[in-house]
């Protein structure tokens, strides 16, 4: 695969890149895909060879590599007005008609938009609003966060202190305060002979026994993703929302939905929250908010909070918060684009979310048919995102031993077959765009199902 010849692309990857979330042996073994444009849901590397991105980039070019409308709202805005910032009391029409409209299209009654350029600062945005609340509010020590092992929250101090995986104790984080309960993975983390009801309520109890131990008074909130995303696709035990919630309602914690993956369609559904029915404090938004052709982030807020905070910033006259490119007017341009390709449909086009719902069916069967395979452990997802988790033996779940690696082989052998997909752990993910045909999910397939039994051939 690696292009040995010097000054090639790889050579050049490797000389200038540092590079972030990046398997390095791996690497240095095959050479970086350097990429240089896409057609639909397939991209092309610098020798012309052409991969099925069956990741949609990174959850978020749902709308594919070539989308004449959001490219022409992107231009027709820098042609107009190609920058701006939110500060001082100015900002760009763009920006005010799309707080109108993500208000309108959120499960909201009312609420604000605060703009941010990635996931990542939202999620810090959204806990220094908490912070900024419980300063205001006389309540000093209301500080602590509560998220879930294994979930992604983001990279930056805050966020990633808020996601649960190992690997930030290379930063020496989390910082202090953050407190990480248990992922609710049945599958995985359900007791030999425990019903799933019994793992739900055993949820619940964890939560509100943290809740007595920290105190209530102590707690700024409770971030959760609807399906757990960069934790391996992990949808929540049955009716875990419906526990956690009247436990955070009764102490008077925010839940704070992080919608970066779920939001937009994904679940099938405009948000994971409507998915699985439970009502946020506030969302969290970015990645499909622009289809990727803009770095965009939002913190959506529902009623009350925004009442509170608008109650906050009043009594100082000043949030003294905002990034330079805070609600950037070709972002809000591209978004608002977004929002129509996905959500409302454009002339002639249906919305997306509809073929995110007629595409499930043929993507949860696809699932189902691998889940047979002797060394696939379980296959989950909601919508069209989906996982399936390798394991050694099945019979009790007895994963590969790490160093196999054994699901960065099923991605490095789908990639020489032209498929480009995610291993998570010892999971692979699937999360398409949402413009994909029928045939293009066949094709997903047949080509992880071609590199499932080459790379379990070659490890049993
Ligand atoms: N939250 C969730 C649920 C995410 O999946 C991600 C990114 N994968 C983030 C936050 C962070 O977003 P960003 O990479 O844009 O900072």
């Amino acid at each position: 695969m690696r292009d040995e010849t010097p000054n090639s692309w790889e050579a050049r990857a490797d000389a200038a890149s540092f590079y972030g979330f990046t398997d390095l042996p791996s690497v240095r073994d095959r050479g970086t895909v350097v990429l240089t444009h896409g057609e639909g849901p397939y991209v092309f590397d610098v020798h012309g060879r052409r991969y099925l991105d069956a990741n949609s980039g990174l959850w978020n070019m749902v709308a594919g590599f070539d989308h004449p409308g959001l490219a022409a709202a992107a231009k027709a805005q820098y042609d107009r007005f190609p920058g701006y910032h939110a500060f001082f009391g100015r900002m760009s029409d763009q920006t005010v008609m799309l707080s109108e409209k993500l208000i309108e299209v959120s499960p909201f009654e009312g609420g604000k938009v605060f703009y941010t350029n990635s996931g990542s600062e939202a999620n810090d945005t959204m806990v220094k609003m908490l912070w900024f609340l419980a300063q205001s509010e006389g309540q000093p020590e209301r500080r602590k966060i509560l998220t879930r092992k294994n979930a992604y929250h983001g990279v930056t101090a805050v966020s990633a202190s808020m996601t649960g995986k190992p690997y930030n104790s290379v930063f020496g984080l989390p910082l202090d305060g953050f407190i990480h309960l248990t992922c609710p993975h049945y599958w995985r983390e359900g007791r030999p002979s425990e019903s799933e009801a019994a793992f739900t309520a055993r949820m619940g109890i964890e939560l509100e026994e943290t809740i007595a131990r920290e105190g209530a008074d102590t707690i700024a909130g409770f971030f959760a993703e609807p399906v757990m995303g960069a934790g391996g696709v992990i949808p929540p035990s049955a009716g875990y929302f419906q526990t956690v919630v009247p436990i955070l309602k009764k102490y008077g914690i925010p839940l704070i939905s992080d919608e970066v993956i779920c939001g937009f369609g994904r679940t099938g559904h405009r948000w994971g929250c409507e998915a699985y029915e439970f009502m946020p404090d506030a969302i969290i938004s970015s990645k499909n908010l622009t289809c990727g052709y803009f770095p965009m982030g939002a913190v959506i807020l529902g009623p009350e909070l925004t009442d509170r905070l608008q109650a906050a910033s009043d009594a100082i006259e000043e949030f003294p918060h905002g990034f330079t490119a805070s609600g950037h007017p070709v972002g809000c341009a591209v978004a608002l684009k977004a929002i129509e390709v996905l959500l409302e449909g454009t002339t002639g086009a249906p919305p997306l979310i509809e073929n995110v719902n007629a595409l499930t069916p043929a993507f949860e069967a696809g699932l189902a048919r691998l889940a047979n395979h002797p060394h696939i452990g379980e296959a989950r997802g909601k919508g069209l995102m989906g996982a399936l988790e390798a394991v050694k033996d099945k019979s009790n779940k007895t994963p590969f031993d790490s160093h196999l690696s054994v699901s960065e082989r099923i991605a490095n052998t789908c990639t020489d077959h032209g498929l480009i997909c995610r291993p998570l752990g010892q999971a692979v993910v699937l999360c398409p765009a949402f413009i994909m045909t029928e045939a293009e999910i066949a094709e997903m397939f047949e080509k992880l199902e071609t590199a499932l039994n080459a790379v379990f051939d070659e490890l049993t």
